[in-house]
């Protein structure tokens, strides 16, 4: 009787542990295919289903997802292209949210290079001004829908995420952005890149606000593009898997 119940007890065990295998099999082998489709005639997002079991087994294997964001490009003078050359030595895609006015004839490249490498272009205004202190609705059109169109005319797509320069938005900027078509991106971790100038200070300030499911905000700059390999290192060691905003299953940074 005794050996009855203690093969159940073996046989229930290797059920569970099949079935938990098979979960992490499962969703592990999706994290090589983004968990998300991009819907590009209808320009919204659809979540892939299979989420709840895919938090089962992140919760197993330790994983946790972080989007990188990168403000204020293109820079030129090669750092764009250094901090993609650290991307990919990570297999990670970003979004790079660009200010049009920042776009020249030296640098324009530089869009196709990140489309080309699955990177997402993203609108940060025509002049990174303080948007919600305009309110003249043309300029503030300009603004957000120009730029938009301005990516469209060089990418063949409108971008899908608007960041308002300095997180400062408002409810008609809000309602601009959605009426061209995009959703407003902040985010919920922040480099301090913006003002810090030492690599060390913006691996830490990176790397204690970091969490699962952050929005992290970084720059395109010389300092952040110094500091990357480093961060993107030390992320990976704790879990972290670099996704674009869809494959986040809980964010409270986008609206
Ligand atoms: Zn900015």
């Amino acid at each position: 009787m005794l050996l009855y119940a203690y093969r159940r007890y073996v046989f229930t065990l290797a059920v569970l542990l099949t079935y938990f295998l098979y979960a992490m099999l499962l969703t592990g082998r999706g994290m090589t295919q983004p968990h998300f489709m991009v819907d590009q005639t209808a320009s919204n997002v659809k979540q892939a289903s299979g989420l709840s079991l895919r938090k089962v087994s992140d919760f197993l294997a330790g994983r946790k997802y972080v989007v990188l964001t990168f403000d204020d490009g293109p820079y030129g003078y090669g750092v764009d292209e250094q901090i993609m050359a650290t991307l990919q030595k990570h297999h990670a895609r970003a979004m790079f949210f660009l200010v049009c006015s920042h776009i020249n004839d030296a640098n324009r490249d530089v869009l196709g290079k990140l489309e080309g490498a699955g990177h997402l272009i993203g609108n940060h205004s025509y002049d990174h001004l303080k948007l919600a202190t305009l309110t003249s609705r043309p300029e503030l059109q300009h603004e957000i829908d120009g730029c938009s169109q301005r990516l469209a005319q060089l990418t063949g797509r409108r971008p899908y995420y608007f960041r308002p320069p300095f997180g400062m938005t408002s409810p008609l900027v809000t309602q601009l952005a959605q009426a061209a078509g995009m959703k407003q991106l902040l985010w919920n971790a922040n480099s301090q890149d913006s003002w810090m100038t030492q690599p060390e200070q913006i691996l830490h300030w990176s790397l204690e606000q970091t969490e699962d499911q952050s929005v992290l905000l970084l720059h395109e700059k010389p300092a952040t593009a110094a500091v990357l390999d480093d961060l993107l290192t030390r992320l990976e060691q704790r879990g972290f898997q670099f996704v674009l905003p869809d494959q986040l299953s809980d964010n409270t940074a986008i609206n």
